[in-house]
């Protein structure tokens, strides 16, 4: 009976520390969250500008409903593309500094779109070790060969590089890393994807936002721009909402429209989400302030862990986390701030790598400085 090794492999799973439980959450996204029926100050969300729940999202998402309906009723190439797509693209292009830009309706989809358009059988997609799980599917999808380099290991890939004679070049990257925190190196690894005339994929899921000046992202915190970029974000982390866009050359997106099987074999996302997304460009734009005051948290919340015997990972963005090893230490330590009232997930692998099981405490500029003192609190207090 096919059952019973399902039962097993979750019974493994769970004797692991490993099983994956969903919890139910009974309010909207924001640092004080309600999950069934109990109050928590929340640090596990990738809102990291508080523009889930905003007012003016909300009420644009209500007059996009109003004007364009609930579902898109079809894919962007059939008839569901409409003028909310569209301004959105526009916005978002002009937004990243780059000629066109694509929506898709997740950053999954965008990602497994993006590669498999761009490469294929006889060509090589060049990974960093730590990046996204959409970006290890992408490539395993698009049957290109395969390399995967040391996190953050820029001679390590142009060592790769050097070795490939034929077929197309992609080098795929997250900017930030989702689970790491840390920022690629992406000055060098333009450098060599230049030597080496190979594209560079960025998947700027947790820089665009919240990184570089106006929230444009990590490009643009690094100070980097090149026809050979082809960059991705999602629209469900720092805008708030869901949905995501691949922007580059018009003839790459173009290529997209053609080839990604992501893109034309589904329903286009609503149209209202689009007129949200929008407004949170937006907010973003004008955000600078938000991201100051998100930047203090994060120098406190690391200065508050100097004295703590847990480590903060290497990061200087929202993304900071708690490195524990063992998986059930960061089960029982996620626990352990729950029954105080703090919500901090647990990441466990495969998300992670083997033995490196760790505490994901994500800020957002909706966080108080009295929100992250309760933090480094309640950690003092585990602490003794
Ligand atoms: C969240 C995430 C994605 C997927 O985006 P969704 O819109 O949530 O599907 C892709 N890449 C990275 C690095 C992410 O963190």
């Amino acid at each position: 009976m096919p059952f019973s090794e399902l039962h097993q492999d979750l019974d493994e799973r769970a004797s692991l520390g490993l099983l994956r439980q969903r919890r139910m959450m009974l309010s909207p996204q924001s640092p004080h969250i309600n999950v069934e029926g109990k109050s928590y100050l929340s640090f596990c969300s990738n809102d990291y500008l508080g523009l889930a729940n905003h007012p003016k999202l909300i009420s644009a998402l209500q007059q996009g409903a109003a004007n364009f309906g609930v579902g898109a009723g079809a894919a962007h190439l059939v008839s569901g593309h409409t003028k909310l797509h569209h301004d959105l693209e526009i916005a978002l292009a002009e937004f990243i500094g780059k000629p066109m830009a694509l929506l898709f309706s997740t950053g999954y989809m965008a990602n497994l779109g993006a590669v498999q358009a761009l490469v294929g059988k006889g060509d090589t997609v060049f990974a960093d070790k730590l990046n996204h799980a959409s970006l290890n599917d992408a490539m395993q999808l698009s049957r290109a060969n395969m390399q995967r380099y040391r996190h953050n290991d820029v001679v390590h890939l142009a060592q790769l590089l050097e070795k490939t004679i034929s077929g197309r070049k992609l080098v795929i990257t997250d900017a930030v890393f989702s689970m790491d925190g840390d920022i690629a190196k992406l000055p060098d690894l333009l450098r060599v994807c230049e030597q080496h005339d190979a594209w560079l994929l960025v998947d700027d899921a947790h820089g665009f936002g919240v990184l570089g000046e106006g929230g444009h992202g990590s490009l643009s915190h690094c100070g980097i721009t090149s026809p050979r970029i082809v960059c991705m974000a999602t629209l469900g982390k720092a805008v708030g909402v869901s949905g995501a866009f691949v922007a580059a050359e018009k003839v790459v997106i173009d290529t997209l429209i053609n080839h990604a099987r992501s893109y034309v074999y589904t329903t286009a996302m609503p149209p209202a989400l689009a007129s949200a997304a929008l407004v949170g460009l937006e907010l973003i734009e004008q955000g600078d302030e938000m991201r100051a005051h998100l930047h203090k948290l994060i120098a406190q919340l690391r200065s508050g862990f100097h004295e703590l015997p847990w480590k903060l990972m290497p990061s200087t963005t929202a993304i900071q986390p708690v490195l524990v090893g063992d998986n059930n230490q960061a089960l029982s330590l996620s626990e352990r701030l729950r029954e105080r009232g703090i919500w901090v997930a647990a990441i466990r692998p495969p998300t992670v790598p083997q033995g490196t099981a760790r505490l994901r405490i994500t800020l957002s500029a909706a966080h108080r400085p009295s929100d992250v003192t309760r933090l480094i609190e309640a950690f003092h207090e585990l602490a003794r």
